[in-house]
């Protein structure tokens, strides 16, 4: 038996059965043994037939008096028999199994498990599995690996195959370090999954999963140190800072920066002056003021007659920063040295802007990501600034570093509240400065649920809101109409401009429109030519329109907490205090998780709770691509999470060489490629 054997060379396995593993993914052995149980049924106490109660049960018993018959339902089979024990006896029945009429021996002893439960005003133990005293159980009177089946593999058969593969399992080398093994007193790789599939005890099943979830932290958060010690091996240019620009530059502001924004800004100033690559990344809700601290970062660099490059996720957020930092920056004298280069441009425009690029005249470069992609020459790129969530990877920063002639530092910013437990795990490589306060004149957006029974009330307050000059966001999960119940945004938009909506101007704005058709529609909402949007969560990125002042939010049970607050953040950014509706489904199981928006106002917070309740994939959704891969770790497990970290940073600290673990070597790579590519 080798690991890349195919199924085949299995007892029990002839090749149609093979194909229906390939269904599942399974082709080898070794995916066999990494298709991991999906839970746990706990057979492993045997009981006495006298003290049988309703659920699962495991007996040890005589089986007799087995009969067979059909039932008057076309087709179902039904055989009965008798289970006893020294205590007593209790009738057993399976559905559609006609060969266990001839299964057992009157003499011989059996372990049986199944449910034990009600049926036709008798109980009786249903669908139980049976095996010979004599030999170790696989199916019965143990703990049971119940496993993601599918219509012709069931967990029994895998099960009985994971017996077979005791041997093969027991020859999986150790991937991880000894030191690291033996320090966290934890089991090894092979005794992990022997034990993850067939367990033994709840204290052994509780070892190995340790193991196995401190072997999938421990290799993210490597895999991102190692990414962070690579990066920190380049060089920079070390940029100086001025303390006259940077004064000068606050009297200019019409308001105050917040203690969290001078320290960010700080941070940012103390890493720039090191000729080591900055690699940081500001979180801040959305409104934090964010540009200010880029602005700030960016100050530096034109002072010191280099260049940055700030990149946003779209070309109109492009646009916006670029007339913002416009704005900021001509009261220092320093707009000349602005330039906006974006896909939209006319030819000749962006001939004028390569040239001024290429000579250093335009130093502060606005665009979209293309900007680093294009045939931009930046040969004096020191800071590079990401708005919004995208971030640098590996394969961006070979980009960067061929284009720049060197690492530039890298400020990200994002409104995405990253939970502690998994920017240890997954973002080791980034330094992060969270802006905890808001500005202080920054009014409420006082958050609503509402029942669908209240929502013509609503619409007379949206049109009110209307009337007053103001601008209004409704948000739908979903495109087209999917499910019953569920609002689209096609749908949403076409009943209300057709109803109580006909006398106002409205725009639809989903993802499956063109790129140019999206760009209008939301500029059309930006210079007020919309009174309503009507949207997918594409608004969740960027676009700031102070004149909007209230958002509803259909089945708002369809998102996770931190991304309704981003949607929140939108509304109340200008004078005008935010009104946050959300229209819950009729059902109310969820009222509860969304009184916490109610409640809360800070991101930080919710994403947290988002990622108790529902996993980071809710934090995440789709745009992690499933990045976080980790089948037993739980991101909740503080205790696993820190241990894990603290293992990565001591293989780090003891100046180990990855080249001395093959195996892991080989796993940090590719994660190395995940960890930082969003
Ligand atoms: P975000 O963090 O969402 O990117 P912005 O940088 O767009 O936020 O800032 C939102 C608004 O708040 C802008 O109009 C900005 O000028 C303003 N702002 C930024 N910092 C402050 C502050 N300290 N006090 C008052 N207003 C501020
Ligand atoms: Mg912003």
């Amino acid at each position: 038996m080798k690991f890349q054997d195919r199924l085949t060379v299995l007892n029990g396995i002839a090749s149609l059965q093979a194909k229906r593993f390939e269904e599942l993914g399974i082709y080898s052995l070794a995916d066999l043994i990494n298709y991991y149980p999906r839970r746990y049924d706990d057979y492993s106490e045997v009981s006495l037939v006298k003290d049988l109660k309703p659920g699962p049960v495991s007996l040890k018993v005589k089986i007799t008096n087995l009969t067979g018959r059909y039932a008057k339902t076309r087709g179902l089979h039904i055989s009965e028999a008798i289970a006893s024990d020294a205590s007593g006896s209790v009738k057993i029945v399976w559905f559609n199994q006609p060969f266990r009429l001839k299964s057992f021996k009157s003499n011989k002893t059996y372990y049986l498990s199944g449910s034990y439960e009600l049926k036709n005003n008798h109980f009786s133990i249903i669908n139980p599995a049976t095996e010979l005293v004599s030999d170790l159980p696989v199916n019965t009177a143990r703990i049971l690996a119940i496993y993601p089946e599918s219509k012709n593999i069931d967990s029994r058969l895998i099960r009985k195959l994971m017996l077979q593969l005791s041997p093969l399992i027991d020859q999986i080398p150790e991937s991880l370090p000894g030191f690291i093994i033996k320090d966290q007193k934890l089991i090894s790789l092979s005794q992990a999954l022997k034990l993850l599939h067939m367990p033994d005890s709840r204290s052994n099943l509780e070892a190995a999963k340790r193991r196995l979830g401190f072997e999938e932290v421990f290799n993210f958060a490597l895999a991102s140190l190692i990414s962070k010690q690579i990066n920190q091996a380049e060089k920079s240019i070390s940029i100086k800072f001025s303390e006259d620009l940077a004064k000068a530059f606050i009297a200019s502001l019409p308001f105050k920066l917040t203690d969290s924004q001078r320290l960010a800004v700080w941070r940012i100033y103390l890493d720039m002056q090191s000729p080591t690559p900055m690699n940081r990344l500001v979180e801040g809700d959305v409104g934090s003021g964010k540009t200010v601290v880029a602005v700030m970062a960016a100050l530096m660099v034109l002072k010191a007659n280099k260049q940055v490059a700030l990149m946003a996720p779209t070309e109109l957020l492009a646009r916006q920063h670029a007339e913002t930092i416009y704005n900021l920056l001509k009261p220092v004298g320093l707009e000349s040295k602005l330039s906006l280069l974006v896909g939209s441009l006319k030819s000749s425009q962006k001939q004028i802007a390569y040239k001024f690029i290429k000579n250093n005249q335009a130093s502060f470069i606005v665009g979209t990501h293309a900007l680093i992609q294009e045939k931009v020459d930046i040969k004096n790129l020191a800071l590079v600034i990401v708005d919004e969530q995208h971030r640098f990877g590996v394969k961006q920063r070979t980009a960067l570093i061929a284009k720049a002639g060197h690492m530039p530092h890298v400020l990200s910013l994002s409104a995405t509240p990253i939970p502690r437990s998994l920017a240890l795990t997954l973002y080791g490589e980034l330094d992060i400065t969270r802006l905890k306060q808001k500005p202080s004149n920054r009014l409420p957006v006082d958050t609503t649920i509402i029942y669908p029974s209240q929502v013509a009330e609503l619409y007379t307050h949206v049109d009110q809101e209307i009337k007053a000059g103001r601008q209004v966001f409704i948000v739908c999960p979903a495109i087209h109409e999917a499910e019953h119940g569920l609002k689209s945004a096609t749908q949403v938009y076409e009943e209300l401009s057709r109803g109580v909506f006909r006398h106002r101007r409205l725009g639809l704005l989903h993802g499956q429109l063109k790129t140019d058709i999206k760009q209008q529609v939301m500029k059309d909402f930006v210079y007020k030519k919309l009174d309503i949007l009507v949207a997918t969560t594409v608004i969740e990125v960027g676009v700031d329109v102070p004149n909007a002042s209230l958002m509803i939010v259909f089945s708002p049970e369809r998102f996770g907490l931190a991304q309704l607050h981003q949607l929140r953040g939108r509304i109340g950014r200008g004078d005008y205090s935010g009104h946050f509706y959300m229209i819950v489904e009729s059902d109310k199981s969820s009222l509860k998780r969304l009184r916490a928006l109610e409640r809360s106002s800070d991101g930080f917070d919710l994403a947290e709770l988002d990622l108790k309740l529902r996993g980071p994939g809710a934090i995440y959704g789709t745009y992690q691509h499933g990045a976080l891969d980790l089948r037993i770790a739980n991101l909740n497990d503080r205790q696993l999470i820190s241990e894990a970290v603290n293992g990565a940073h001591m293989f780090i600290d003891q100046k180990e060489a990855l080249d001395n673990y093959p195996v892991l070597k080989q796993k940090i790579n590719q994660l190395r490629a995940v960890t930082n590519l969003n």
